[in-house]
């Protein structure tokens, strides 16, 4: 496996493969990886001949009082672990090599992201979308692996792909947990031993609302109450937000027929974790 550090090279790796005529797949993330991101990669392997794993924190898409600086970077770690899932290329910019001082495009999704995460995180999903764009522009996969985990930057980099025809197949991959329910993510190192534990409220909140709605409840007020109680009844949560939304439009639902979006954001001590569930008869 290579590590590459700037558009040039990996602009050139890329070009090779699609001159042998291999699927490239495109597997972005902000390192530190984990068992979530190694099934994107393990995904992108089996539909590919090339599979690149794209490992930059953006810089772009966290506040000023968000956490970049101290966001875990390994990636010593992350080569071993990405190799292992199947990657052929690491593509590590800097953050100069994405974003020269002369640069003064960004992309935006209007509406989707005003709401749920783009809430408390103004600006964020205009991060997203620009980086995103670049890395389809540096790279250009066949195909671009993202986690159901971030079901909000799921939708939106869709209709991005969708509006501006970005020839990319958008692959949606399941989240992976923990064993006992925690979605994985590189910010669950921050918990303390106290707050992983309030945690698993969210999956066992998630987990009653599709019980409940599989019990023949319709009604999105109810759902969203009882949710909202489990997760407040923890001490140690706060609740960003709990909402009850089309997978695709984000409109919140307000009676569910089938595949409604449960998303959640709740603080727990200085992390805001999220997680979400589709609601589903069987
Ligand atoms: P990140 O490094 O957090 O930006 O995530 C990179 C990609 O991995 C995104 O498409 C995420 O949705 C996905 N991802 C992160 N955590 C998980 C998880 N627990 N299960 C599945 N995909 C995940």
């Amino acid at each position: 496996m290579e590590i590459i550090k700037t558009i040039g090279e990996i602009r050139a790796a890329v070009r090779k493969a699609r001159l042998e005529g291999g699927a490239i797949g495109l597997v972005p993330t902000m390192g530190y990886l984990h068992q979530g991101h190694l099934s994107l990669i393990s995904r992108a392997r089996h539909a590919n001949e090339l599979v690149v794993v794209s490992i930059f924190v953006n810089p772009l898409q966290f506040g000023p009082k968000e956490d970049y600086a101290s966001y875990p970077r390994d990636l010593e770690r992350d080569s071993a672990l990405a190799a292992e899932a199947g990657a052929d290329i690491i593509f590590a910019p800097s953050v100069s090599e994405m974003y020269p001082d002369k640069a003064l495009t960004q992309v935006e999704v209007a509406l989707l992201g005003d709401w749920l995460c783009g809430r408390s995180r103004p600006g964020h999903f205009r991060g997203v979308t620009t980086v995103v764009s670049k890395l389809f522009n540096i790279v250009q996969p066949d195909k671009a692996y993202f986690g159901e985990k971030d079901a909000q930057q799921l939708a939106i980099i869709k209709q991005m792909v969708a509006d501006l025809n970005f020839p990319v197949e958008i692959v949606p991959v399941p989240i992976v947990r923990e064993e006992d329910g925690l979605a994985m993510s590189s910010r669950n190192v921050y918990l303390s031993a106290q707050e992983r534990a309030d945690a698993l409220v969210l999956n066992r909140a998630l987990q009653q609302t599709n019980r409940l709605f599989r019990a023949g409840e319709r009604s999105s007020s109810k759902l969203r109450q009882e949710i909202l109680q489990m997760i407040e009844a923890v001490p140690g949560a706060s609740v960003d937000y709990v909402e009850i939304c089309d997978r695709s439009t984000l409109q919140p639902i307000e009676s569910i027929d089938t595949g409604a979006l449960v998303a959640v954001a709740v603080r727990f001590g200085k992390t805001r974790l999220i997680d979400n569930i589709t609601l589903a008869e069987v």
